[in-house]
């Protein structure tokens, strides 16, 4: 009786050992890295189930908030990420993509406690990235390109190169028979961590390709030229890009230190013609701040029309973010005064000096929430299309 029960318990204390060997050794090293476009964390330690790590701050001479990483071999495992350089969480939460990178979805702040966020990996996600915001690199931008390739109202050729040698895009779109009425110069990415622009430049362009009566309008009236990537080389490398030091692509409009930036005050001028009518810079502003705003122009003629562009674009009907002309930051309200001003000529402070300028305006657009609405991929592309209703309505249709 008594070797019975001694064989019955040697064998569940077998089975049990046999268990935890195999579940031992299914949970290898968890793999973390941001070798990919876009890429950005410095990994400090792991620790079993927790990581500690910061995001690369590089040649940005103050704290920023961008990053970006990918996990691999972590499935069946809760993992808490500890970031040891402050809060880097915007209003959702980390985002995460489950594709490589191609869509996108917030965990929101339920995750987060403090400065770490917490994540239960499933059986089959054996390859996550995690980022601050929703990225937007040089491959979303060709996939986007090829659903329109062969169109006769868009083109794109090269800028030029950056210093790293990579070729810097321009795009044309519209009537771009070289007979338009009217001249639009739209730009982004200056501040290479800035990726919600994108989303609402895409959504711009296909507005503007689409069979709505205001892409008509603009394919027969106007002429766009677009530089999605100032920075392109930041974008690629998952550089915070603002702040770089000596200075970074949105101070460089006088000194000339970027080829993107000398290219573009070369080409604009023989491009339109002599007549530049708009002029957007689309940015993104400082961690957590959840309000879609136009950055008020210190010439009082510009910061007019602004106004007049500004009314418009709030009457727009079924807008999918919020937006209010009265969120705009005037000249000498806030950080935006001549202190501002003194640490180089920003692009629209170029653009505003260009003939026939009649709106130069700079166009933030939040990470995380603008107002209540969480910041998607398909929100931002919808809001692009309702910049260019506003567009044409502010140009006198
Ligand atoms: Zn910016």
């Amino acid at each position: 009786m008594f070797k019975c029960e001694f064989s019955e318990m040697n064998r569940i204390v077998v089975v049990l050992f046999i268990i935890c060997s195999v579940k031992c050794s299914a949970r290898g090293d968890i793999q973390i890295d941001a070798n990919y476009p876009g890429g950005n964390i410095a990994v400090e330690r792991i620790e079993g189930d927790h990581v500690y790590l910061h995001q690369e701050i590089r040649d940005t001479s103050t704290w920023w908030f961008y990053w970006n990483f990918r996990v691999r071999g972590a499935q069946n495992r809760q993992v808490t990420f500890h970031f040891t350089n402050k809060s880097v969480f915007d209003r959702q939460g980390p985002s995460i993509s489950r594709d490589k990178g191609v869509s996108w979805s917030w965990l929101r702040m339920g995750v987060v406690k403090k400065t770490t966020f917490t994540y239960t990996f499933k059986e089959d996600e054996k390859d996550i990235r995690f980022a601050y915001s929703i990225p937007y690199q040089e491959s979303d931008l060709q996939r986007f390109l090829a659903q329109h390739a062969n169109n006769k109202n868009l083109e794109v050729k090269e800028l030029c190169e950056t210093r790293k040698g990579r070729s810097v895009e321009q795009i044309r779109v519209g009537n771009i028979k070289g007979n338009s009425v009217y001249q639009i110069l739209l730009t982004c990415r200056h501040h290479s961590c800035e990726s919600p622009a994108s989303y609402v430049l895409e959504g711009m362009i296909s507005a503007m390709l689409s069979e709505s009566e205001d892409g008509a309008w603009f394919r027969e009236n106007v002429e766009v030229l677009i530089v999605p990537f100032m920075d392109k080389d930041g974008v690629e490398k998952g550089d915070q890009g603002k702040n770089r030091k000596p200075h970074d692509h949105n101070r460089d409009y006088d000194a000339g230190l970027y080829p993107s930036v000398r290219a573009l005050r070369k080409l604009v001028p023989l491009w339109s013609r002599g007549k530049v009518d708009v002029a957007i810079d689309i940015h993104s502003p400082y961690v957590r701040n959840n309000t879609l705003y136009l950055v008020g122009n210190r010439n009082s003629v510009i910061w007019k029309e602004q106004c007049a562009f500004s009314t418009i674009l709030e009457n727009i009907k079924n807008k999918a973010l919020p937006y209010k002309a009265s969120s705009n930051i005037p000249f000498g309200k806030s950080w935006n005064n001549e202190n501002n001003y003194r640490q180089g000529c920003s692009c629209s402070g170029w653009t505003s000096t260009l003939e026939g300028m009649r709106l130069a305006t700079t166009i933030e657009v939040p990470y995380g929430n603008a107002g209540d609405t969480a910041i998607t991929q398909g929100n931002t592309r919808e809001f692009g299309a309702s910049l260019v209703s506003a567009l044409r309505l502010y140009l006198g249709e």
